[in-house]
């Protein structure tokens, strides 16, 4: 256990302190059951003003990258994020584990949030954030690093056909993106596929048994790239540390490290660029235009048990939102319903999708996965020539079955329909999404017949996990680029306001998991802020 993880006596003593603030600071209402938002009385809480000349909201990949480059050109730069900051290293218990749910897995809920995995504790500032929509429910990074620490680190590029069919404004941008975006994003998460050896080794049979029958399918398949140090691994696999990757016990965190998320590769670089200070436990609850036409932000510094610290005014010349699709959108329909900025555009708060996401079992397949299972997700196949894009990765189960229950874990995607909206909830203060499943309907079809016939080649059944209530781990849209920013996330009619995140792209990343595009397209949009907009606008 390293100095950050809460302990029994710690996780007593806050309840404590807790229940003495709450007694003065009351708990929001109209927030889903299980989740718990400390609110402050202003006359507690000191207020703080200060002034910058560019603030960063989220330090995910949108974030990390843009702050990265800010820092580089020599730009003040303010990292405002709301979770806390995790270290981790070779045989850590930094993360919860699958077995032993506690609060660090989730953002400031009393209880789990994770269907089959049950657990109750007092509200801490964990690692997965679910936002309850209508028709959909979204689980999202919270943590300085944002969802690079809890990504199973999958990081593909589409085709330039898929890339164009799910944002056709970009599509003259991809040889742009294919000469030097994506390929600088791989080389700062030093991207590489998994090792023959490793490959080989008893806990990955699982991938192995996959690759066979999907290649049996009809399938064309394909290892995944993944920002992993493979030597950690082996580490595992030679009994030297507590399986972590050897048994895909990786949603909460990579206990052992080795994984190279964007708190360890861009903000580490962009703070050693001495220009840019990330503030963690930060969270920016508006975002304001004053009079004089400069950038407002009002933030609650919280500690790990959500409790109001401390209220700070920010003022900046220019605010870059990466608080990922959920919280960008969130925090724009607010401003806009609030009046808080003036003539946002109309296209706030739509054309947001959930990457075509469905999540399979696949039970008493011919063969022997195994148990435990190894992960990262490193193997996946896709349809050749499909008239819909279609992309099923293999996931080792975390899950250890009963004795005699063969299992697999299977994620499909593809392109959608952008039908999700969010819109303002008086009462909560907040945004909620609506879901509408006509925009992933044709993709579902095509899913459950793939994953058929993976059945029918390879034996078993496939259960669709979504059935009851579809999710998604890869939100996308809500600022959607064309109709609420530029192609480089200037939104329309506001200098100085900018989105980077995954919130500007509408629905899908074309046909794969959605990391890898969202920062080369930051990647690809700062290059032109920076040469177009540094000191000219801030
Ligand atoms: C369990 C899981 C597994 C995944 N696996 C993969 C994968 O293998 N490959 C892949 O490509 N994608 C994967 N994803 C999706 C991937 O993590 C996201 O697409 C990606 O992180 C989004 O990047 P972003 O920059 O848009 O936002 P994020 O990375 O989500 O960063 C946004 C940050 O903003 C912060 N924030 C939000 N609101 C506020 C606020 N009001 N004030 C201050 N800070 C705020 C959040 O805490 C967060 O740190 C996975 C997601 C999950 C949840």
């Amino acid at each position: 256990m390293n100095d950050t993880t809460p302990t029994t006596s710690e996780v007593g003593r806050r309840r404590l302190l807790g229940a003495a603030a709450l007694g003065g600071l009351g708990l929001a209402v109209g927030l889903p059951s299980g989740h718990a938002r400390a609110t402050a009385t202003p006359s507690r809480v000191p207020v703080t003003e200060r002034r910058e000349r560019a603030v960063v909201i989220g330090s995910g990949f949108g974030g990390g990258v843009t702050a990265l480059r800010l820092g580089q050109a020599g730009v003040r730069t303010l990292v405002l994020e709301r979770g806390r900051r995790w270290k981790t290293g070779p045989d850590s218990d930094t993360f919860c584990r699958m077995a032993n749910l506690d609060g660090r897995s989730s953002w400031l809920t009393t209880e789990s949030q994770f269907p089959g995995v049950p657990g109750t504790w007092e509200p801490y500032t964990g690692v997965i954030e679910t936002v309850h929509g209508d028709g959909m429910t979204v689980q999202c990074g919270s943590a300085v690093g944002g969802g690079s620490l809890t990504y199973h680190g999958m990081t593909l590029q589409p085709s330039e056909e898929h890339f164009a069919a799910s944002m056709p404004m970009m599509a003259d941008d991809y040889t742009a993106l294919k000469s030097w975006a994506y390929p600088l994003v791989a080389s700062m998460l030093r991207i590489t596929t998994v090792p023959n050896d490793i490959l080989a080794a008893d806990p990955y049979r699982s991938s192995r048994l996959f690759l066979d029958t999907a290649a049996d399918a009809g399938l064309d398949t394909f290892r995944v790239p993944l920002p992993i140090g493979w030597s950690y691994v082996r580490g595992e696999l030679a009994g030297r540390y507590t399986p972590t990757y050897t048994s895909s016990d990786l949603t909460f965190g990579v206990n052992n490290g080795g994984k190279h998320s964007i708190d360890v590769t861009y903000l580490a670089f962009a703070e050693g660029s001495g220009k840019v200070e990330v503030a963690p436990l930060h969270v920016v609850r508006d975002l304001a235009l004053d009079k004089q036409k400069r950038w407002v932000l009002e933030v609650d510094r919280i500690d790990t048990g959500g409790v109001v610290q401390e209220h700070k005014r920010i003022i900046a010349d220019a605010v870059f939102l990466n608080a990922g699709s959920p919280g960008t959108t969130r925090l724009l329909v607010k401003a806009k319903a609030k009046g808080l900025v003036p003539d946002l555009p109309d296209a706030v708060g739509t054309q947001w999708g959930n990457n075509g996401d469905r999540i399979y079992l696949w039970l008493q397949m011919d063969g022997d996965p195994g148990r435990p299972q190894g992960g990262p997700a490193c193997v996946g196949g896709r349809v050749p020539d499909s008239p819909i894009p279609y992309t099923v990765i293999h996931s080792g189960s975390p899950m250890l079955p009963p004795d005699g229950t063969k299992l697999m874990t299977l994620a499909a995607y593809g392109i959608v329909d952008p039908t999700g909206t969010w819109a303002y909830d008086t009462t909560a203060d907040d945004a909620k999404l609506t879901w509408d499943p006509a925009g992933d309907a044709d993709l579902q079809t095509l899913i459950r017949e793939r994953m058929n016939e993976l059945a029918r080649v390879g034996g078993g059944m496939m259960v669709d996990q979504d059935a009851q209530g579809p999710s998604t781990w890869h939100p996308l849209g809500g600022v959607p680029m064309g109709d609420a920013v530029d192609r480089h996330g200037r939104v329309h009619g506001h200098k100085g306001l900018y989105v980077l995140d995954g919130a500007r792209i509408p629905g899908s990343t074309g046909d794969c998991n959605p990391s890898m595009t969202i920062a080369a397209l930051a990647e690809h949009s700062m290059a032109d802020i920076l040469r177009r907009d540094l000191r000219r606008v801030f």
